[in-house]
């Protein structure tokens, strides 16, 4: 299969890698949108968020604890961090094999911009 995520799971294609395990890898976006900016994937390839199916369900647990652990590990957790994945063209998804993004290590913009925690100063 001709999918980028699949050739750096099998290791045709480097990457930095932080965690790997039987199923998970996680590794540094290639164009990071923050200090720290890590993609947590799993090992088989599923497309995205709305193909897997209810025998994943372990899998996207692991998932996500790979994510804790990987901004644990990157020193972002004390001061907080995102996790978030890109579902088809209307959230910009770029590369069809599910990925979590862990984005952290400076206060992130809010998703709603008009969200009064954002950090950005806006006129009172
Ligand atoms: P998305 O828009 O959610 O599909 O995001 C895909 C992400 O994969 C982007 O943030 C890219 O910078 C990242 N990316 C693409 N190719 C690579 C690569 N070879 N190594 C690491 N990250 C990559
Ligand atoms: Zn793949």
């Amino acid at each position: 299969m001709d999918c980028i995520f699949c050739k750096i799971a099998d290791g045709t294609i480097p990457s930095r890698k932080v965690y790997e395990d039987e199923r998970v890898l996680v590794f540094h976006d290639i164009q990071p949108q923050a200090p720290v900016h890590l993609l947590v994937i799993p090992k088989k390839h599923i497309a995205s968020l709305e193909e897997v199916s209810p025998e994943d369900e372990v899998l996207l647990g692991q998932l996500m604890l790979a994510a804790q652990k990987a901004a644990r590990d990157a020193g972002v957790a004390p001061d907080g961090y995102r996790v978030v994945t890109n579902i088809g063209p209307h959230a910009g998804q770029l590369v069809f094999h599910l990925h979590l993004h862990v984005l952290g290590g400076e206060k992130l913009a809010a998703l709603n911009p008009k969200n009064p925690s954002d950090s950005d100063p806006s006129p009172s």
